[in-house]
């Protein structure tokens, strides 16, 4: 364990409707009779952040977004800038997530204008990065990893508050997890960097592992050096199981 904060992060993709909010105030309830030393996020979709807000605006548990545009307003139909997450009682926006990059081409040029727009807006952004199964295969995480790190995080973040998911893109979704050997090597090296980039500031950004984490594996993964939480998909949509990952660490 580092000097990072512990943070664990629901993302909830695409999925969830209004009565899966039940969900939500099922962690927000228990997180706030079982306090976690650190912070509790969900991602839900934006259709029903603001609901998620209301619901919880009580407990310790906190909202956040998934995405969010690098300008602060204008024409540009269906974003949500990070003044609008703010707006709404978001603390947390996760950017530069495997999918988006994939999917929408955001390379690391656009995840570093994306990470200024949400530390100015005064949130906190989770910044993803992680390499491809062909660039593990190929030898390449490490170099790729760094890349990503000085491609994708902002000057800002000298002075400001932010969070990294190292999420191996091949891990995602698929229930393979890398080796607890690999993971500590990846989040040594994401640390160093950090340092490198950051100063002091680095040795306490807290490093998120995601990609497969679940129930059964998450007291291990969790309890790797510079392991400082977690970035869960699939299994922060049933709170049993999301509960179950937050008390194993
Ligand atoms: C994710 O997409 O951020 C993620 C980690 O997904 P899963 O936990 O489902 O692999």
């Amino acid at each position: 364990m580092s000097n990072a904060k512990s943070l664990i992060v629901g993302n909830w993709k695409m999925n969830g409707l209004r009565a899966d909010l039940k969900e939500i105030e099922a962690v927000a309830d228990s997180i706030q009779q079982n306090s976690f030393n650190g912070d509790v996020v969900i991602c839900p979709p934006a259709t029903l952040a603001a609901l998620a807000v209301d619901k919880t605006v009580q407990s310790p548990l906190k909202i956040g977004g998934q995405d969010c545009h690098a300008k602060e307003a204008g024409a540009f139909t269906g974003d949500i800038s990070a003044e609008k997450w703010k707006d709404l009682g978001a603390e947390y926006v996760i950017v530069g997530h495997s999918e988006r990059r994939e999917y929408y081409r955001e390379d690391d040029k656009a995840v570093r204008a994306k990470s200024a727009a949400v530390i100015r807006a005064g949130l906190t952004p989770i910044i993803c990065i992680g390499e491809s199964l062909e660039e593990r295969r190929a030898g390449n995480t490490l170099a790729v990893v760094s890349e990503q790190i000085s491609g994708s995080i902002p000057e800002e973040a000298k002075s400001s508050p932010i969070a990294i998911g190292y999420e191996p893109i091949w891990a995602i979704g698929t229930g393979l997890t890398p080796s607890i050997e690999e993971i500590a090597e990846a989040h040594s090296l994401i640390r160093a960097e950090l340092e490198k980039l950051l100063g002091t500031s680095g040795s306490t950004t807290p490093i998120l592992y995601g990609g497969s984490m679940k129930p059964s594996n998450a007291k291990e993964i969790l309890a790797i050096d510079d392991v400082d939480g977690g970035l869960v998909g699939g299994a922060s949509l049933k709170s049993k199981d999301f509960l179950e990952i937050i008390a194993s660490f």
